[in-house]
C-alpha cells in the first residue's frame, strides 16, 4: 500500500487537485445535508444520480407524448430495439466478448431466477449448490426455494461458507476445498461477486475453474462488483451472471438489471428457460407465431418488452462509465479505500475494526467497520454530522467512497467526523 499519504486536508485536497478524474463529482447531483454537500458514501446501496438523466427520460416522454405507439419505431430511440442501446456499454463493463453475451432486463432478483431455470438443473445425485453464508438474504431466498422447487431440503441443498474461526472472510483454497469436497454432488457455484457485508472481492477466475473442475455450473451475483471492479466475466469462463443498475451504477431506484451469459450457450436453443415474446426472433416478433425461436445470445432469455423510462436512466448513467473507463475508476478506486483505510487506522483505537480484506486485489472500494459497541449510536451521529452510511444490523456501517464522485476530501472529513 502507499505510504506517503499525510493526515491532513491540504494533503486530501492536494490528491483531488491530481485527480484525473475529479470533474465527474460535477455530473452527479450531491444530497445536501444542513445545507451542505452530504459525505455520500453509500453509492454501494444507491448510487447518485447523474444530471443528465433527466434529459434520457425526457427524451423518452418527448416520444411518447408526440408519437403514442409508433415510438416503437418512429422516436429519436425507437423503442423496438432499446436493450441494443446499452449492450456495448454493458458488455464492456462486465467483459463480455461481444454484446451477444449480455443484455439488460428486469431486476435483479427476477433474473437470478430466471437464470436458475437454465442453470440449476439438478439431479437426483447433483443438486448442491455453494453459496456465502453472508449472502444477501434475497440470494438466499432465492436458493432455498430454487432448491425446494426442484424437490430439495434447502438444508440438504445449500452448502454455506463460513470464515474460519476469529476471521471475518473466506479464503480462496477455503472456498476451493469445499467445491472440492462436494464434488459430483455440487450442482452450482453462487457467489456475490463482491460480497455485500464484508465488501471482500473473490477470486472469480479460480472459483470458476474449480467449479467447473467437479463438473458444476458457475454463476455471480454482481450487484456490488458491476461498476467497482474490473469484470472479465468471458475471459474467466463464468457461466453466467447477474447485477442490478442502481448501486454503483447510478441508474435510478429500483433500476434495471443486467445479465452475461456465456457465449458457449449463445445458440442453445434447447436449453430450458421460461420465455416470452422479446426473447424470440426480433424479425419474427410481430408475426405473431406461436412457435418460439429464441434469438441469439443473452437477449433470447428476454421475457417483456423494455421498460423504457427505466433503461433510459441506465443507458444516461451507462455513457459517463464509458467515458471515465473503468480501468481509471478502479485505479482511483484503489487510492481512494486505501486512503481512507490509511486514516481510519492513523487514527489509532476508535472501537472500530475494518473487516475488508486488507489487500486491494481483494476488495472494491467498500470497507465495513465493525463496531465494537454503541454502534448505532456512532452511526446515528455520523449522520448528524453529514455522513451517508450505511448501517447493517448487528454492528456494521459500511462505507463507500466511491471513485466516480466522491473525493480525498470526502475520505478525510469522514475520519474527522469518525474522531470526534
Ligand atoms: C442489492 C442486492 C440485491 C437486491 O435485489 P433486487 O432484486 O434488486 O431488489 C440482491 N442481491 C444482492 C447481492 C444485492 O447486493
Amino acid at each position: 500500500m502507499t505510504t506517503n499519504f499525510k493526515n491532513t486536508l491540504a494533503f486530501a485536497q492536494e490528491m483531488d487537485k491530481n485527480d484525473s478524474l475529479k470533474h465527474f463529482r460535477d455530473k452527479y447531483y450531491m444530497p445536501q445535508v444542513n445545507g451542505k454537500d452530504a459525505i455520500y458514501f453509500t453509492g454501494n446501496s444507491l448510487g447518485l444520480q447523474p444530471k443528465t438523466t433527466k434529459d434520457y427520460i425526457n427524451q423518452e416522454l418527448e416520444d411518447w407524448k408526440n408519437f403514442g405507439v409508433e415510438g416503437h419505431f418512429e422516436g429519436k430511440n425507437p423503442w423496438v430495439g432499446y436493450h441494443h442501446f446499452v449492450e456495448k456499454q454493458t458488455a464492456e463493463l462486465v467483459g463480455a466478448s461481444s454484446v451477444d453475451e449480455v443484455v439488460v432486463m428486469n431486476t435483479l432478483t427476477v433474473n437470478l431466477n430466471l437464470l436458475m431455470v437454465s442453470f440449476y438443473r439438478p439431479t437426483k445425485k447433483r443438486y448442491k449448490i455453494i453459496m456465502e453464508a453472508d449472502a444477501f438474504p434475497s440470494d438466499h431466498y432465492a436458493m432455498q426455494q430454487q432448491a425446494r422447487f426442484h424437490g430439495f431440503e434447502p438444508e440438504d441443498a445449500i452448502v454455506q461458507l463460513y470464515p474460519r474461526a476469529g476471521e471475518h472472510t473466506l479464503r480462496t483454497e477455503d472456498i476451493i476445498a469445499k467445491i472440492e469436497f462436494c464434488g459430483d454432488e455440487l450442482a452450482l457455484v453462487m457467489l456475490g461477486g463482491v460480497n455485500y457485508y464484508t465488501g471482500q472481492f473473490f477470486d472469480l477466475e479460480n472459483i470458476t475453474d474449480a467449479g467447473h473442475s467437479v463438473g458444476a455450473t458457475v454463476g455471480f451475483d454482481l450487484a456490488h462488483a458491476a461498476g467497482n471492479v474490473e469484470l472479465k466475466l468471458h475471459d474467466w469462463g463464468v457461466d453466467f451472471a447477474t447485477w442490478c443498475s442502481y448501486k454503483y451504477l447510478n441508474s435510478s431506484p429500483g433500476g434495471i438489471s443486467g445479465v452475461f451469459i456465456h457465449e458457449k450457450y449463445a445458440n442453445s436453443p434447447e436449453m430450458p428457460r421460461f420465455a416470452g415474446w422479446w426473447g424470440s426472433d426480433e424479425k419474427e416478433r410481430f408475426l405473431m407465431d406461436k412457435n418460439f425461436v429464441p434469438q441469439k445470445g443473452a437477449a433470447g432469455w428476454q421475457m417483456s418488452n423494455a421498460p423504457i423510462l427505466a433503461m433510459s436512466a441506465h443507458w444516461a448513467a451507462l455513457e459517463i462509465f464509458m467515458e471515465a473507463g473503468m480501468k481509471n475508476l478502479r485505479a482511483k478506486s484503489v487510492q481512494l479505500t486505501n486512503y481512507l483505510e490509511w486514516l481510519i487506522n492513523e487514527s489509532g483505537d476508535l472501537g472500530i475494526e475494518i473487516i475488508t480484506p486488507k489487500t486491494e486485489k481483494d476488495r472494491g472500494c467498500q470497507l465495513s467497520l465493525l463496531t465494537k459497541e454503541n454502534g448505532k449510536e456512532l452511526f446515528k451521529k455520523l449522520q448528524d454530522a453529514g455522513v451517508i452510511a450505511d448501517w447493517r444490523e448487528p454492528n456494521v456501517i459500511r462505507i463507500a467512497p466511491v471513485p466516480m464522485y466522491n473525493t480525498f476530501e470526502d475520505c478525510y472529513r469522514f475520519v474527522e467526523v469518525l474522531n470526534r
